[in-house]
């Protein structure tokens, strides 16, 4: 059970077709990013852990910082590991992809999937159908009818035209047309700005007060990242205005942002994800304020399959979580592009659920062949 070796992988794997993603706007995106790190036990063990960037700052401080805290250390040390990389992180960004191959390697040497070792409380999660691009309303429908066939109950689409009342009278549309056969949500992505080629008309409380008026007339079933990811008073007020649910903290990190977001009331919905918040020991015990606080959990899972897979193993381990985000938006995003680096890819089934694999740790096998393939830096 001790930790013999622990190894970073960084790979960009192209796209078929770029993708206009919300969040880069003006600048689509032409490669899957993964980092890939595995770590190794005396038992012969392999973890693995991955994380949606190419983080050439963690492979910075791969032999200062990460093998020495890792090496020679019991598998079962997750409190030290996790409270380790927490001080790691004020030299790299997000190095949970460490704590989350422990996690995967212990979960091999106990011979259960992770959900099982953090709750166990659900063997599958319905799943909803999250968009990431701006689409006419003609394509909107298209997709929406390909949800309802595919069993999906739920069709998240984005809010970030440059004036929202376009966003508005998409969302009205659609509404319309679901006609109480899918529900609606809406990411107006307004947690962070990402220098693009295109700038995006930033919203303001005023501005976020008068889309989630708008969006509660039409049934809508969330707002997310309606304002910014630190604007915690602003959050507060918004929410104290609106009966819409109001959702976000995906990119937020560490116990005391979601410490804060609580004892504001910024959330109806939190979206915490694994590989940005700290890794699954964080993730649990910011799943327990959110249940203590009757909110409910449903983490982000826009990175790639490795990253679905932390997601779905930390929602399968709580009552807390009703549902999970499932990347797929069809020409540009089909679940095997968002999946390609899994021997195979993370299915719904026809009733619109996620089926939580039994196979012990992280549940899915790394496709190392592929990902050698496309590998530029290796620690
Ligand atoms: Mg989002």
């Amino acid at each position: 059970m001790k930790i013999i070796d622990v190894k970073l992988q960084l790979a960009e794997i192209p796209l078929k077709e770029p993708y206009p993603s919300t969040w880069n706007p003006g600048n689509p995106e032409t490669k899957l990013f993964v980092s890939l790190a595995e770590v190794i036990t005396d038992d012969g063990i392999h973890g693995y852990g991955a994380a949606c960037d190419s983080s050439q700052l963690l492979a910075g401080i791969w032999e200062s910082h990460i093998k020495p805290l890792l090496i020679g250390r019991d598998i079962t040390e997750i409190e030290a590991i996790s409270t380790g990389l927490v001080n790691a992180a004020q030299y790299a960004y997000r190095p949970w992809i460490v704590e989350i191959a422990c996690w995967d390697a212990l979960g091999k040497y106990c011979n259960l999937p992770i959900y099982k070792m953090l709750g166990g409380a659900q063997d599958r999660v319905l799943a909803y159908a999250s968009t990431g691009s701006l689409k006419t309303v003609d394509a909107r429908m298209e997709d929406m009818e390909r949800f309802i066939s595919e069993g999906f109950h739920i069709m998240k689409v984005r809010a970030h035209h440059d004036d929202p009342r376009e966003d508005l009278e998409i969302i009205g549309k659609i509404v319309e047309k679901a006609a109480g056969r899918i529900d609606i949500a809406v990411d107006a992505n307004q947690a962070w700005f990402f220098t693009g080629k295109r700038s995006v008309a930033k919203w303001d409380l005023k501005r976020a007060i008068q889309v989630a008026r708008e969006l509660e007339e039409m049934n809508v079933l969330w707002l997310e990242e309606p304002l910014h990811q630190f604007d915690y008073e602003g959050l507060a007020e918004l929410r104290q205005s609106t009966s819409l649910n109001i959702a976000g903290g995906e990119i937020n990190s560490h116990l005391h942002q979601f410490r804060d977001f609580i004892k504001y009331g910024c959330y109806d919905i939190y979206q915490t994800d694994p590989t940005f918040c700290g890794g699954f020991h964080i993730a649990r015990k910011i799943v327990g304020m959110i249940e203590a606080e009757n909110k409910l959990f449903s983490p982000h899972t826009w990175t790639h399959g490795m990253g679905l897979a932390a997601s779905l193993q930390i929602a399968a381990s709580t009552s807390a979580c009703p549902f999970i985000e499932y990347c797929y938006d069809p020409p540009y995003w089909e679940y095997t592009t968002r999946d390609i680096m899994l021997k195979e890819p993370i299915k719904v089934d026809a009733d619109g659920y996620i089926t939580v694999s039994q196979a012990p740790g992280l549940g899915v096998e790394p496709d190392l062949e592929l990902l050698d393939k496309y590998t530029i830096l290796r620690k």
